[in-house]
């Protein structure tokens, strides 16, 4: 790709995330805070959608957002490869001079934004929640030490790469219903270092944890193994819904690892949480805090998961689950 002039306007990039040929909802996540940049300092926003073949995304993103969008068509990228993504991206910011990437935080943003950054001698905030100015500058705001603090930090240079916490910016929704323009090319590229060998699929095929917009969680408290059973059920009430926990249960096998919320686990932002026997030690606070409503079951009542709870049920889950499906099951009729 042949490297240009510097652009008179800025220009912010977003990585699109795809599955599948499905894309991710972080895309519009990643489509606001892109359009907040823009507020602050006026730039160009571009999507660049890098896939083995593009059409499906490029005609979803650019129709739902009106933004334009590069579509890089690699064969070798049938399979995700995060080598592949770096050297491509690098070599677009060659050409376009972006002043800000906006990537997911999300495990493949993850896996491209840090090695991105080295490789484009870029700075890099990750985790961002939200955008605020102090003193002219542009700040990033994320949380540090588990979420007890906030911080505000603005780069001293640019390029900038930041990685976005999914459910912190409201899908993006355009001002006009035009689509944006679309340009393809196709590219060789190799990975030297890594190959993709294939996907094998997890055996449950419910909502994925990072977008459910019910998570029903389990904790220590449920007691014995067969009690997740509880849970499952509960979590057949709510459409769209999906079962996370806490860290012991993971450990212990009785949850698959993908389960686990929390600060070595998934950070997630349901629409509703429901915790049930989970005591709200700051590890798993921190995976959770971004939920929209908080339901605890706890038979503890000093229980710390009750502080960042909307309602606070003080029972044993065994009695309250049991009794709550029963009551549910009545009005099903
Ligand atoms: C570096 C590090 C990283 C960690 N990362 C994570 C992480 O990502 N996610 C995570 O979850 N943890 C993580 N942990 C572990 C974390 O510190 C806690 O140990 C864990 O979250 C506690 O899980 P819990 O709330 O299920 O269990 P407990 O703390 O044992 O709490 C069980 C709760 O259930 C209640 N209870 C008991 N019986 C009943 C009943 N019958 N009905 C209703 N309530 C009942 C109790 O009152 C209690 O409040 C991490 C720890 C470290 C050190």
């Amino acid at each position: 790709m042949a490297a240009m002039r510097k652009p008179d306007k800025k220009i912010i990039f977003i990585i699109a995330e795809h599955h599948e040929s499905r894309t991710k909802s972080i895309v519009f996540e990643l489509a606001a805070c892109a359009d907040k940049i823009k507020k602050f300092c006026p730039a160009e926003i571009k999507v660049i959608i890098l896939e083995s073949e593009t059409e499906k995304l490029s005609f979803e993103i650019t129709r739902a957002t009106g933004l334009d969008a590069v579509a890089i068509e690699i064969n070798e990228l049938a399979l995700y490869n995060a080598e592949i993504y770096k050297t491509v991206i690098n070599d677009l910011a060659e050409e376009y001079f972006p002043s800000f990437i906006v990537i997911g935080h999300t495990a493949r943003g993850l896996d491209v934004a840090s090695g991105l950054a080295v490789r484009m001698k870029a700075a890099c905030i990750t985790g961002v929640e939200g955008l605020s100015e102090a003193g002219g500058r542009l700040c990033f705001k994320r949380q540090m030490f588990f979420g007890k603090i906030n911080a505000h930090i603005a780069a001293g240079s640019e390029p900038l790469i930041i990685t976005v916490q999914p459910g912190s910016f409201e899908a993006y929704k355009p001002d006009s219903a035009n689509p944006g323009r679309v340009e393809t090319r196709r590219v060789e590229c190799f990975a030297e270092l890594t190959r993709a060998t294939g996907i094998r699929r997890c055996k449950f095929q419910d909502s994925s944890i990072s977008e459910a917009k019910v998570i029903i969680s389990a904790g220590n408290g449920i007691g014995e193994k067969e009690n997740l059973d509880l849970i499952y059920r509960m979590a057949d009430v709510f459409p769209g819904s999906t079962v996370g926990g806490s860290r012991i249960l993971v450990d212990r096998g009785w949850l698959e690892y993908r389960q686990q919320v929390g600060l070595t686990g998934a950070r997630v932002a349901p629409e509703l949480y429901i915790a049930c026997g989970i005591s709200g030690a700051s590890q798993h606070l921190a995976g959770m805090r971004d939920a929209g409503f908080v339901v605890s079951i706890n038979k503890d009542p000093g229980a710390a998961i009750f502080n960042e709870s909307d309602v606070c049920i003080v029972e044993d889950l065994k009695k309250f689950i049991p009794a709550f499906l029963e009551e549910y099951g009545k009005r099903e009729i």
